[in-house]
């Protein structure tokens, strides 16, 4: 077995996280590559070494004075290694870092040093050899990331190597300009490395036990999620769940190797299991219940669209045409429903009624704001009669008006548009009538 671990933030902040890591990784052999973030917040009152390097980059290039906080971010690392009571000596590297800064060095590159250095201390930490990330994880001259040259590098470069430390979250151009993922980019380092070794499992270690069934902060003490496929998870994540990066995916699902999501301050947990597909069943008819607010709809009445050719094609054409994206498009015999982000919208509002009495003459138009969605997923609401009526009369008890429902073909899930001020009663009556009810 080979399995790629991946640390986040959290779980490195301090030294004391560094030994519960380092329990975690010497438990099991197979646990060769290692891809750290950099050092976290300890507590809620702290800062992440990331947004501090941010600051320093953003001080420095306004010709503001630094020193404090390179200091500061120097004495996150001296405590992790003092700690740890390794011999290692960071002076010259922040030496090099305020050189480059005085170079007036990119963003990315400062940004990086968060995973670099906490990639060195984990090298020395764990004694496995430690591989920059900027020699691996390849970008091409425009930053679009290269996902060919990148299997390639990384492929060639483990094949010799039975354990390393990769740091996550950044790669370089081929002139050798480091540049960064978007934040929390370090899941997508680890699901990259553990395709390219053919890894059997990626586990990606946190500091939440796995996926709930749905956000804590409306449904008290959820049910956690022991196996969740690809495609529900792509489902819930889309709707607002920020566990893994949604680019973590993607690698990996191609090759099939599934990702476990576990606890290092939990590690007796098994946590998630996310799976390309699987036999088992899950515990409810539903997997989980995900949303977000703040989507507003642009309904268009027309007498006898659904006779006219293209209509659909030049409505959305509109929408294309300002470069906004949809999300959902409900229609009716004579109406065609557009389901937009609303803060997208907002600065394109008139020139998108505009554009749409211009190209499809319709009888009317109606704006509506302050929506939200909700995405009821499972791979068990397949051919599961009744799972719409339940959530209907479950919505209905509670008081909430459905204003869209959009099942996906897939049978995977069923999407509900509700305003934003019924978003919490609509998610914790579904929670109910599905899980609590079943309990
Ligand atoms: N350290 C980076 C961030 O804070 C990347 C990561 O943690 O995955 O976004």
């Amino acid at each position: 077995m080979k399995k790629v671990v991946k640390f986040g933030g959290s779980s490195l902040a301090s030294a004391e996280q560094f030994q519960k890591v380092g329990d975690i990784i010497r438990a099991e052999e197979d646990r060769r590559y290692v891809i750290p973030s950099a050092p976290g917040k300890r507590d809620a009152a702290d800062s992440k070494v990331t947004d501090l390097l941010y600051t320093l980059w953003d001080t420095a290039s306004q010709g503001q004075e630094y020193t404090e906080i390179i200091q500061h971010i120097r004495a996150r690392y001296d405590a992790i290694i003092q700690g740890l009571g390794l011999d290692l000596d960071f002076t010259e590297e922040f030496q090099t870092i305020e050189e480059k800064i005085r170079e007036g060095v990119g963003v990315d590159y400062v940004a990086s040093r968060g995973e670099y250095l906490n990639g060195r201390i984990m090298s020395a930490y764990l004694g496995f050899p430690f591989v920059d990330a900027a020699d691996v994880i390849a970008f091409d001259a425009d930053g679009e990331f290269d996902d060919r040259r990148t299997d390639k590098l990384l492929a060639e470069r483990l094949e010799n190597l039975h354990t390393a430390v990769i740091p996550g979250f950044y790669g370089a151009r081929p002139d050798g300009t480091v540049q960064t993922f978007s934040r929390g980019g370090s899941d997508i380092t680890g699901s990259l490395v553990a395709k390219a070794s053919h890894a059997d499992l990626y586990e990606n270690w946190t500091d939440v036990s796995g996926f709930l069934m749905a956000d804590p902060r409306i449904v008290k003490d959820p049910v956690p999620i022991s196996t969740i496929t690809y495609r529900e998870m792509r489902e819930l994540s889309y709707m607002g769940a920020t566990v893994l990066h949604e680019d973590a995916i993607f690698p990996l699902r191609k090759e099939g190797i599934p990702i476990n999501v576990r606890n290092t301050n939990d590690p007796e947990n098994p946590g998630t299991m996310v799976v390309e597909s699987t036999c088992s069943k899950p515990r409810y008819t539903i997997t989980g219940i995900g949303g977000k607010k703040g989507f507003a709809s642009i309904t268009i009445e027309k007498a006898m669209m659904n006779a006219e050719v293209g209509f659909g094609r030049r409505v959305l054409e509109v929408f294309e045409d300002v470069g906004m994206t949809f999300e959902h498009t409900p229609s009716g015999i004579d109406t065609f429903s557009v389901f937009v982000n609303q803060h997208e919208l907002e600065p394109h509002e008139q020139q998108v009624i505009a554009g749409l009495h211009r190209s499809v003459r319709p009888d009317m138009i109606e704006l509506e704001s302050d929506l939200a969605l909700i995405a009821v997923v499972g791979r068990g609401m397949r051919r599961t009669r009744g799972t719409a009526g339940r959530i209907f009369s479950a919505l209905a008890h509670a008081h909430v008006n459905v204003k869209m429902i959009d099942q996906g073909s897939s049978e995977l899930n069923i999407i509900i548009g509700v305003e934003n001020r019924d978003f919490e009663a609509a998610i914790k009556a579904i929670y109910e009538i599905f899980v609590i009810a079943q309990i």
